[in-house]
């Protein structure tokens, strides 16, 4: 089992932990369950969805990384698929506080890049701030989204976010989650460059169509790749390194181990992703960062 799980296992019922335990005592657990993973611990523990999913926060929480806050928010994003994804908050130190990303944020990434069309519901053990609000705004399943919270009584994002912003107020109707493939092509040999390029392909940019992907290399050679969230209200966009960083965190690597990066983003285009990506992978301690511009 990964280290930063043992406490927060330790304290689970002792059900749930047989449970679990087949799955999370795997070297490579990828801090998600499958739907058929969902419904084998499910029937074992005798927990329906919301209730397995509050039980699950505090190994979501365990994936946090907070230098700054020390305060250590989970969050479980299920999708509908049936799946359940992890997010935890993740601080940089040495980087500004815009370069923070939320947990909400985390769990919404982590099932966007695995693949999943849409989610039903948010579980979080802290209410979700304005930001996360405005953000999951942005999101295909709109105001049905459904918030759990511990304690609270069942609501939407309607009920979270009432009389909103979003996308359909300026005539977008790709939302995110929504699958895309803008078809940038460039012909490249190494395999970060295209999976940067791959992530810029399916990137959510309606606003500024700046579309833009990032791809690191950890020490082993393995390569996780991030894409561009804008949001309607600008400021909540989450940057294409942040989701790479997301992913490579959920999945149980040090993002202070990045080996390499690179940026796929247009050559030409209203905003650039270049300076603040080089300036958050330096504080992570990366210096080896390149751009690929299509
Ligand atoms: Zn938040």
């Amino acid at each position: 089992m990964h280290p930063r799980f043992q406490t927060a296992f330790g304290e689970l019922p002792a059900t749930l932990q047989s449970a679990l335990l087949p799955y999370i005592d795997a070297p490579d657990f990828p801090a998600m369950f499958k739907a058929e993973q969902v419904d084998a611990i499910k029937q074992r523990c005798g927990l329906d969805d919301d209730a397995l999913a509050f039980a699950l926060l505090p190994l979501a929480a365990a994936c946090s990384l907070a230098p700054i806050s020390r305060f250590y928010v989970g969050a479980i994003a299920r999708g509908q698929s049936g799946n359940l994804y992890f997010g935890a908050n993740m601080e940089f130190s040495g980087a500004p506080m815009q370069q923070t990303i939320h947990a909400e944020q985390c769990a919404v990434t982590h099932a966007w890049l695995r693949g999943e069309p849409a989610l039903v519901s948010i579980t979080v053990n802290y209410t979700p701030c304005g930001h996360c609000r405005q953000f999951m705004n942005e999101l295909n399943s709109g105001a049905a989204l459904k918030i759990r919270l511990p304690g609270r009584e069942p609501a939407t994002l309607g009920d979270y976010l009432p009389d909103a912003f979003g996308p359909k107020d300026l005539d977008i109707a790709t939302l995110l989650m929504d699958r895309v493939d803008h078809g940038f092509q460039l012909t490249l040999t190494s395999e970060l460059e295209k999976a940067a390029l791959a992530a810029a392909n399916q990137s959510h940019a309606p606003y500024s169509n700046a579309h833009s992907g990032v791809a690191l290399e950890a020490e082993d050679g393995t390569i996780y790749t991030g894409r561009y969230a804008e949001n309607a209200a600008f400021n909540p966009s989450l940057p294409p390194l942040q989701a790479a960083l997301i992913l490579m965190n959920v999945s149980g690597r040090d993002c202070q181990k990045v080996s390499r990066a690179v940026l796929a983003e247009p050559e030409s285009a209203i905003l650039t992703q270049w300076d603040a990506t080089r300036a958050t992978l330096a504080a992570l301690g990366c210096q080896n960062v390149s751009r690929i511009t299509f």
